[in-house]
C-alpha cells in the first residue's frame, strides 16, 4: 500500500533501494494535486450547449445503456421504467459508507437514484435500486440539491449512485448546478454496465468514475445479473472511463479529486472471476489503478429465498447464500498483487492518509 508518509519518505531518500520507494519517487507526484478545479467548471459555454442538446437527443431515442431500448422517453419508458422529464431519486444525504478518500471527514454527497438497468439477484441495495420508490426531480431541482449538499452539508463531492439510466437528466443537472455555485467534484458511481454513448455525454462533467466490476463470465452474469453482455460492457466502460480521467489523484488532504476507482465485491465461490477482473485491470487499464476489493458480501434480495414451486427447504441461488470467506478474499488480493496492482483501499496502518 502506498501512503503519504512513504511518498514523503521517498522524496527525502530519493536514492533508496526499496522497490516501492523508487516507484513512489517516480509515480507519486502525478497522484498528488496541488489544487483541483472540477472538469465541469472548465467546460466552455459552447461545449455546455452541445452537451445540453445531446442530452435531449438521447432522451428522444434512448440507447443510453446497453439495453438499447431505442424508445422516446418523452412518450414511453424502456427497461429502466424512467421517463425523460425527471429522475427518480431515493435518498440525498451526506454519506459515510464510502472509501476514506471519498467520504473524508465531512462525508460524500450521495444521490441514490431509484431504478437500475441490471437485475442482480444478490443486490446489496435492493430497497433502493429495484423498487421505484422516491421523488421525481427535474434536472433543475436535482442541480439545486447538489448545491445544497455542498453549502449546507459541507460535503467533499457529489456522488451520483446508479445514474446509468438517467444520464441526460444528470448531465443537465450538473450544467445547472455549475451556474449556481457548485465547486466540488462529481463522482459517477455505477455497476459498469454503461454505454459508450452515455460516458461520452458525461465526459467533461465527471471527475471521478467509481465503477463496480462484478463478475467475469457470461454464464455468471446471465444467472446472477440478468445480463449476458455484462463483462464485455464493463471492460469497455472502464477503459473509456480511464481514458477520460486517468488514475486516481488526491489533494494533500487525502481526498480523491479526479480519476478512476474500481470496486469489486468478492462473491462466495466466484473468487476466480475476481482474480480475472484484477488481471484485466492491471493488464488493460493501468497497473496504477486504485482498487477497492470489498469483503462485505451478504446474501440479500432473492438469494436464499424459497424458490417458487420448489421442494421444501430448497433455496434460490444457494451457492451464494453465505458470507464470503477470508481465503476467497485472499485469492483475489493475491491475484491483484501478482498482476502488478498496488494501490488498494486498505485501512491506514499509520496516522496519515491512504493515497
Ligand atoms: S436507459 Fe432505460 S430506456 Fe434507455 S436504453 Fe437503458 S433501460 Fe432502455
Amino acid at each position: 500500500m502506498q501512503s503519504l508518509r512513504r511518498v514523503l519518505l521517498s522524496r527525502v531518500v530519493p536514492n533508496g533501494h526499496h522497490h516501492h520507494q523508487q516507484r513512489a519517487l517516480h509515480l507519486a507526484p502525478p497522484f498528488l494535486l496541488d489544487d483541483y478545479t472540477p472538469r465541469y467548471m472548465t467546460l466552455s459555454s459552447v461545449d455546455a450547449a452541445r452537451k445540453r442538446s445531446a442530452a435531449y437527443a438521447h432522451l428522444r431515442r434512448c440507447n443510453l445503456c446497453p439495453r438499447l431500448c431505442g424508445v422516446n422517453r418523452y412518450e414511453t419508458t424502456g427497461v429502466c421504467l424512467i421517463g425523460a422529464e425527471t429522475a427518480k431519486v431515493n435518498v440525498i444525504a451526506p454519506h459515510f459508507g464510502e472509501e476514506p478518500c471519498v467520504q473524508g471527514h465531512r462525508g460524500s454527497g450521495s444521490v441514490f437514484f431509484s431504478g437500475c438497468n441490471l437485475r442482480c439477484v444478490f443486490c446489496q441495495n435492493h430497497d433502493i435500486a429495484h423498487r421505484r420508490n422516491g421523488q421525481d426531480l427535474t434536472p433543475e431541482e436535482l442541480g439545486g440539491w447538489f448545491v445544497k449538499l455542498q453549502e449546507v452539508g459541507g460535503v467533499h463531492n457529489v456522488n451520483l449512485i446508479t445514474p446509468e439510466h438517467v444520464v441526460p437528466q444528470v448531465a443537465l443537472s450538473i450544467l445547472h448546478a455549475r451556474h449556481n455555485g457548485l465547486t466540488v467534484p462529481i463522482i459517477y458511481n455505477t455497476s459498469a454496465f454503461d454505454s459508450l454513448a452515455s460516458l461520452e455525454l458525461m465526459d467533461g462533467l465527471v471527475d471521478i468514475y467509481l465503477p463496480d466490476f462484478k463478475v467475469w463470465n457470461t454464464a455468471t452474469s446471465r444467472r446472477l445479473l440478468k445480463a449476458d453482455d455484462y463483462a464485455a460492457t464493463a471492460r469497455e466502460s472502464i477503459k473509456a472511463m480511464h481514458a477520460q480521467v486517468g488514475d486516481l489523484c488526491f489533494t494533500a488532504d487525502g481526498i480523491a479529486k479526479r480519476g478512476l476507482l474500481v470496486r469489486h465485491l468478492v462473491m462466495p465461490g466466484y473468487e476466480a472471476e475476481g482474480a480475472e477482473i484484477m488481471r484485466f485491470l492491471a493488464d488493460e487499464v493501468s497497473k496504477d489503478c486504485f482498487v477497492n476489493i470489498m469483503e462485505q458480501y451478504r446474501p440479500a434480495a432473492h438469494v436464499g429465498k424459497p424458490g417458487r414451486g420448489s421442494k421444501e427447504g430448497e433455496r434460490r441461488y444457494a451457492e451464494i447464500n453465505r458470507a464470503v470467506g477470508q481465503d476467497e478474499i485472499s485469492v483475489v488480493r493475491k491475484a491483484a498483487e501478482e498482476a502488478g496492482l498496488w494501490r488498494f483501499c486498505d485501512p491506514p496502518r499509520h496516522e496519515g492518509f491512504s493515497i
